[in-house]
This record gives C-alpha cells, sequence and structure tokens, in this order.
C-alpha cells in the first residue's frame, strides 16, 4: 500500500475520514505514487478553526520574530531542493532542470518573506493640524486561503503562505489534486522549522473543497492561480462572499520576431518556451509573430523543434516531459486537430507520440503555420508543447494582434532595435514584458500580474505587492496635550 497523502490542520499530519480518494500517478510511466484525500467538511472546518485560533496569538508575534522562522524555513528548504524537485518530477513529469527550478523559484519567495519587516512599515506624518499627528500601521487580515493549480507545485503555493503568514495571517492551502506530494513536502519542512501550531493548514480536494473556502465566512481573502474558468468562478464567488480576491489566471503569450533580430536567439527562444515543461507554463510562448521577413527563418525553426526529445525526468537526454493526464493530452491533440480541420498547416506534428518503454501522456513539438486569430488553435490556451505562427507585415500590426487578444500574461519582443524595443514596451497592453528575453518571470521584489482576462481581482498580487494584498491599513489621529498629567497619546477623554 502506497503511503496515503496526509492533511496537515493545527501542527498535525493525519489520514482523512474520506472514502473519496484520488490516484496520484507519475504522468511519465503511469506508476502510481499515492493517493489524495478530497478533505471531508467536519475536516475543512477544522482547518478553519484552528487557523481561527492562531491568529489570535500570531498577529501580535513581534515581526522580528515571525522573519526568524523564516529563515529557518528557508534554509530548510534550500537543504532539501533536490529532493523536493525529485517527488516534483515524480508527480508533475518536469524535467530535473526544471523541477528544481520549480522549487528555487519558490525558495526566492521565502527569502523576500524574510524581508517583510521594510514592507509592513506605516507611515508618519505630525503636525496635520496644530498638535495633531496621524500615523498608519499595518494589520493582518486573518484567516487566508490559496488554491493552486498543478504546473508549478512547488513555486506558486510558496507564492502565497509565506507573505500571508509573515504578514500575521493564518493559511489555508488547497493545492493541486494532480500533484499534492511536493506542497505535502513542503508543509513537513514548515512543521520542521517549527511555527506555531495552526498558522500553515493543508487541505486537500477539488471544487467542493473550494467552494467551502470560498463561502466560509471566516476566511477573509483567497488568492487562487489556475484557469480562466476556475479563476473567474474564483472571483466572483469570492466577491459575492465578501472576500479579498486575487485570480490569477490563463494565457496565451505572443513573441514578436522583428527582422532585425539576431537569428540564432530567436530559434532558440522559440524552442525552448514553446515546449520547455511540455508547454505547461503560463509564461509559456504559444505564439510567434513572424514580422515582415523574419518569416524566411521557419523551416530552421522547425527544425530547432523537431530536435526536442521528450522523456521522463530521471533521463539527462529528456528536453521536456508528458502532459500532467490523459485529459491534458486528449485536449492539446484535439486542439491541433481542430487546427488542422480549420486549415492551419501542421509543419511539425507532435499528436500520437511514443517514448520508447513508456506509457505515458506524452506530445511531441508541434509547429503550426497558417492559423488565422479566428481559429481554436489560435485563440484557446492550449497548455502544451505546441507554437502556432502568425505573420505581421510590421510592428503596429504585431501589436494590435496581440493587444487584441483575451490574454494579457506575458509576452516577448526579439530586435536588435532600441526604438523597437522601447514602443513595444510602451504600447503592448500585457503584464510581463520580455526584450530579447523569451520568458520574463519577475522576481519577487516586483510584482506579477496579468491583463485583460489573465488577471482578476486585487491588483496587490505577488512578490512585493502582495503585503498590501495580505494586510489592512488603519490611520491613526492622535492630540497632544500640553497638561503634564495627560500622557503623550491620551486623545479621546478630552476631545469634545
Ligand atoms: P485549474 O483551474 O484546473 O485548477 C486550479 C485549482 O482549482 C486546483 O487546485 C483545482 O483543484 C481547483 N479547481 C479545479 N476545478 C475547479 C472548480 N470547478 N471549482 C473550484 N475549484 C476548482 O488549473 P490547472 O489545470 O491546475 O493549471 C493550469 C492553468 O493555470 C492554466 O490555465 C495556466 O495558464 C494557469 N496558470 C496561471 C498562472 C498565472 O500566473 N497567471 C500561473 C500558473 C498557471
Amino acid at each position: 500500500m502506497h503511503k496515503r497523502v496526509p492533511l496537515y490542520i493545527n501542527g498535525e499530519f493525519f489520514e482523512s475520514k474520506t472514502d473519496n480518494w484520488m490516484d496520484v500517478t507519475n504522468p511519465a510511466n503511469g506508476e502510481k505514487l499515492s493517493e489524495v484525500p478530497f478533505t471531508t467538511m467536519d475536516e475543512m472546518e477544522m482547518a478553519v478553526r484552528a487557523a481561527k485560533e492562531a491568529f489570535q496569538e500570531w498577529k501580535n508575534v513581534p515581526i522580528s520574530e515571525r522573519v526568524r522562522y523564516f529563515f529557518k524555513y528557508q534554509q530548510l528548504l534550500k537543504d532539501n531542493q533536490d529532493e523536493i524537485a525529485k517527488v516534483l518530477c515524480q508527480e508533475n513529469g518536469k524535467n530535473f532542470e526544471d523541477g528544481k527550478g520549480d522549487v528555487w523559484r519558490g525558495i526566492e519567495v521565502v527569502e523576500h518573506a524574510c524581508t517583510a519587516a521594510t514592507h509592513l512599515m506605516g507611515e508618519t506624518m505630525e503636525n496635520v493640524a496644530r498638535k495633531i499627528d496621524s500615523y498608519s500601521i499595518t494589520q493582518p487580515l486573518g484567516v487566508c486561503a490559496g488554491i493552486t493549480p498543478f504546473n508549478f507545485p512547488a513555486m506558486i503555493p510558496l507564492w502565497m503562505y509565506p507573505l500571508a503568514i509573515v504578514s500575521g495571517n493564518t493559511f489555508i492551502l488547497k493545492p493541486s489534486e494532480q500533484d499534492p506530494l511536493t506542497p505535502t513536502m513542503m508543509t513537513e519542512l514548515f512543521d520542521q522549522a517549527g511555527f506555531p501550531k495552526g498558522l500553515l493548514n493543508v487541505v486537500h480536494g477539488g471544487k467542493e473543497q473550494v467552494d467551502f473556502i470560498l463561502e466560509h465566512k471566516d476566511i477573509k481573502a483567497v488568492s487562487f492561480v489556475g484557469s480562466v474558468p476556475v479563476g473567474r468562478h474564483i472571483y466572483e464567488t469570492g466577491c459575492k462572499n465578501m472576500k479579498r480576491v486575487q485570480a490569477f489566471a490563463g494565457a496565451k503569450n505572443h513573441m514578436v520576431v522583428m527582422p532585425d533580430a539576431n537569428k540564432g536567439q530567436v530559434i532558440n527562444a522559440l524552442a525552448a518556451a514553446s515546449c520547455g515543461a511540455a508547454g505547461q507554463r503560463c509564461m509559456a510562448i504559444s505564439v510567434a509573430v513572424m514580422v515582415g521577413e523574419s518569416k524566411a527563418w521557419i523551416p530552421e525553426i522547425k527544425d530547432k523543434m523537431a530536435t526536442l526529445t521528450p522523456g521522463i525526468w530521471s533521463e539527462e537526454s529528456s528536453d521536456y516531459g508528458p502532459l500532467i493526464s490523459a485529459k491534458a493530452k486528449e485536449r492539446v491533440e484535439m486542439l491541433i486537430s481542430e487546427g488542422e480541420r480549420d486549415g492551419a498547416k501542421i509543419l511539425l506534428d507532435g499528436r500520437n507520440y511514443k517514448v520508447e518503454g513508456l506509457e505515458g501522456h506524452f506530445v511531441g513539438p508541434t509547429l503550426i503555420d497558417g492559423a488565422t486569430t479566428e481559429m481554436s488553435v489560435y485563440k484557446e490556451e492550449i497548455f502544451g508543447p505546441v507554437l502556432v505562427v502568425l505573420h505581421a507585415k510590421d510592428m503596429d500590426e504585431a501589436l494590435e494582434i496581440i493587444n487584441n487578444n483575451p490574454y494579457g500574461n506575458g509576452t516577448s519582443i526579439y530586435t536588435s532595435s532600441g526604438a523597437a524595443a522601447r514602443k513595444y514596451q510602451n504600447e503592448v497592453a500585457v503584464g510581463q514584458v520580455g526584450i530579447n528575453i523569451p520568458i520574463p518571470v519577475p522576481l519577487p521584489f516586483f510584482s506579477f500580474t496579468g491583463w485583460r482576462g489573465s488577471f482578476y481581482g486585487d491588483t496587490h498580487a505577488y512578490g512585493k505587492q502582495a503585503f498590501k494584498f495580505y494586510t489592512e491599513t488603519k490611520t491613526i489621529t492622535s492630540r497632544w496635550f500640553e497638561d503634564e498629567h495627560a500622557g503623550p497619546l491620551n486623545m479621546t477623554i478630552r476631545l469634545k
């Protein structure tokens, strides 16, 4: 019997009483790794109660003490980076380099949590009126929750609970049911770091557990990362229940290739950014917009993509891994077929791809030319190793395509012209912009956002800005008396 995924509530790991369990498998070979519970509603309630009680103490713990726990936690995560990555690769399918990168990007957020004191400071102004001073303080919200996707099982949970908890909140994490072993391992290290009980509570499941979170009156804020339909549901339901919500959603990221770009860099960047991690990145490049004569490079892009070989994480030769599930593979292949049916040309076809000796959900690198902006292969987020090529006569036409796309997560331009780069960064309506960089994911001391359908809710999301998401500001105005018995802040009694 495989060890089942435990719940973590009030500082204890234990098995759920549910009779609803789902297999956790290695998507490269179908091997069963564990079983994940769909947490019962009583257990969900226990998690909220534990978080609510723990908040009463934790909110008054001095910031330097709170941060000290996180110094310890980041060291434990670093010491175990490779071990976490191995578990991650087995349940998610990423190759080892990508798995380590996933953990590392999360560790950087924990390091950022260690700088909380300066971000949580208030402001002061003396003499807002004669002998009256004002100052503001930031205070935590209470119980916060996070709902995370399968594609970054280390980094994305770490976007959330460290920043919420260091700000004085307590947290309920509901990670993806498809790869729950990575967050469980990170929770074990959280436990080892010696944090007080009840600060982090980890529950598992799907829609029913998420809806419980969205409707519970004691949960004040919800962070979500995942697909567009679920993101909209989280935003609408969370707001209806008067919660603070931030929902990072799907993407369709374009790379503009100007004819003056460095051809070798373009080819490498397009192959890696479209197929890396099997295209299962919200910042993957899924559309290349070839401007003018750069279209002559398409055959070489195809040749480069054709050299990429998917495989299992433990083989160094694997450029990328399988898709997360049979359903995901079926959907990617269906969208490629729809493109073909609609008249696009499949220059490189990854459908029905077989990796010798493995029964996993592999899709080969796929390159599609001749698509229009009306086709589903362009409009839908494919989330697979598929690059769609569009053509534009100049940058203005490229900008029009991109700014009319329903998503606005990431984009990139390759050019050797400073003027073109400046125009692009100024006019493109997208959250993260790369100039000669294919996947411009910011470090946590910047913010990560998304425009249009890629992001709903409170814009104080991720990194530096997240301290604002997880706190309220209180402004205090204080009158000073000259009476020696009054005490410096004794204002309420004498105010008329
Ligand atoms: P998903 O939306 O299927 O699942 C995300 C979370 O929501 C999971 O925890 C899941 O259990 C839960 N969930 C699923 N269906 C639900 C429902 N009907 N009601 C309530 N909760 C539900 O997403 P996924 O497939 O795990 O992740 C891939 C998606 O995430 C892609 O669309 C990708 O672009 C997006 N993503 C976005 C970002 C970003 O920063 N914008 C980052 C990573 C991933």
